[in-house]
């Protein structure tokens, strides 16, 4: 694709929310950096600039989502730092951060220096690497935190797997809090988790599946507030899928805890009841989804494996609890927790299937249909939650459309309708439980560094390698 060195968006909705600004303007972008915001911006564009029209669509500074399971190295038969960025960039997200469970898992600085130099090379968005908090994730001995953080690791998780030796955990919070780095942490008990491949409640019940209790969630989160406590390190908890993780968090807060914590769409979008099939999906819990009847619903049979993560898809009321928590601030950021898995592997008994979905491709429309189009929360708040937030967790120097800032722009619609197609998805895995389901906004233009990472208008269609059914045995997450 031809590059420009400059690029003119005119007449947009400029949503920054890291400035405060929301407001019909332009925005000038001159090698690789954002060089003024504002209706003289034109009057300062050099020669050959490019002009993209972009009336009635919102342009903000590039999403970032801190939860992506890229894959690479070790399982690119799942997806690769290639199709995982492309993946990222037609979702809007220009940045992303990768977890460290890979295979190798990344507990050297040899492995995240590999995976920098594949982002520079394959990467079409900003990746950012998060190191182990323990040796081969296995969570019996630290991981070499100094050394991971002079590799240029963001920050520390165990991610797919938790620390439950509680000293332990204390002794990494301690070496981050030396090396100024933020500590994630995937809350899950596994002495009360044991084998358990759903939420544990009425429906684990009736479809004889083994139970997730939340309270396996909440204990670690408690755990957590704790520790961050004892020891002044933050905390910032992943993928919270309970209502009481959020009331946990909510409380830590208000006493000053250094805690935050995160959603995934799945979470606020779905319930257990889905496991049953969609016809008692949408009999109950779905039928007031999105704050109105959902128009041509999708369906799928009972026992899918497409909905089966970790943590579990919750009660309705975890998520009530859980839209709650984003919309009075308690969970700050959004994310993905995208884990892609092949075909062969989900294609099996629900007990037998790894955990996890995709969902680069899908998490703005989601929270867009379930928290501003619902009237839940404003634009400038919901961007907020892919911006600002992330980037202050993670001291990364993004997030922001202020003048000399990297040129990381995304540009959407949050009233184009779709419909989330298997064949139009850059990611190399296939599991997703929203294909066919009528989405509401998306992502048209994502801009990285000032290099157009993906432009709906001039994209070519998605050009797939053969569909996955390897037989590598991979672990699950
Ligand atoms: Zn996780």
């Amino acid at each position: 694709m031809a590059e420009a060195s400059a690029w003119l968006l005119t007449g947009g909705r400029v949503i920054d929310p890291a400035s405060g600004r929301d407001e019909v303007t332009d925005v000038l972008l001159v090698e690789g950096k954002i060089k003024t915001v504002g209706r003289d911006a034109a009057s300062h564009a050099p020669q050959g600039v490019e002009r993209l029209d972009v009336k009635g669509l919102v342009a903000c500074p590039g999403l970032i989502d801190l939860h992506v399971h890229l894959r690479e190295p070790g399982q690119s038969v799942k997806e690769t730092i290639a199709t995982g960025t492309a993946a990222a960039a037609r979702g809007g997200f220009a940045s992303i951060v990768c977890m460290p469970n890979t295979s190798p898992a990344i507990d050297s600085p040899s492995t995240v220096a590999f995976i920098r130099e594949r982002a520079e090379r394959d990467g079409v968005v900003n990746v950012f690497v998060t190191g182990a908090i323990t040796k081969e994730i296995a969570g019996e001995e630290l991981a070499p935190i100094g050394s991971l953080k002079q590799a240029g690791v963001v920050a520390i998780t165990d991610d797919g797997h938790c620390v439950q030796n509680n000293d332990l955990m204390r002794r990494a919070l301690e070496y981050a809090r030396m090396f100024e780095l933020p500590v994630m942490d995937h809350c899950q008990d596994y002495s009360m988790v044991t084998d358990g491949v759903m939420h544990e409640g009425y429906w684990s019940t009736v479809l004889g599946l083994r139970g997730w209790p939340a309270a396996g969630e909440e204990i670690i989160v408690a755990r957590n507030i704790l520790l961050a406590e004892l020891t002044g390190t933050h905390v910032h908890c992943q993928h919270l899928s309970s209502a009481g993780s959020v009331a946990l968090l909510r409380d830590a807060k208000k006493r000053g805890v250094p805690i935050s914590g995160e959603a995934c769409p799945h979470h606020f979008v779905l319930t257990d009841a889905t496991i049953a099939g969609s016809e008692k999906f949408w009999a109950e819990d779905g039928k007031a989804l999105f704050g109105h009847d959902v128009m041509d619903r999708p369906t799928w049979p009972n026992y899918d494996t497409n909905f089966k993560m970790n943590p579990p898809l919750r009660s309705a009321k975890d998520r009530e609890a859980v839209l709650e928590g984003l919309v009075d601030g308690t969970l700050e950021i959004l994310a993905s927790d995208h884990a892609p898995h092949c075909d062969y592997e989900k294609e099996v008994e629900f007990d037998y299937a790894p955990f996890g979905i995709t969902g680069l491709e899908t998490e703005l429309a989601l929270s867009l249909m379930q928290l501003y189009h619902s009237k839940r929360m404003g634009l400038a708040d919901l961007i907020r939650k892919f911006t600002v937030a992330p980037a202050k967790l993670l001291k990364l120097n993004k997030g922001t459309l202020a003048p000399g800032a990297d040129a990381d722009v995304t540009v959407f619609d949050p009233g184009r309708e779709w419909v989330f197609d298997r064949d139009d998805s850059a990611s190399k895995s296939g599991n997703s439980p929203f294909y066919g389901w009528p989405l509401k906004g998306r992502a048209l233009m994502t801009i990285v560094g000032g290099r157009m990472a993906w432009n709906e208008r001039t994209a070519a269609p998605v050009v797939k390698g053969e569909r996955i059914t390897c037989n590598l045995s991979g672990k699950a997450s």
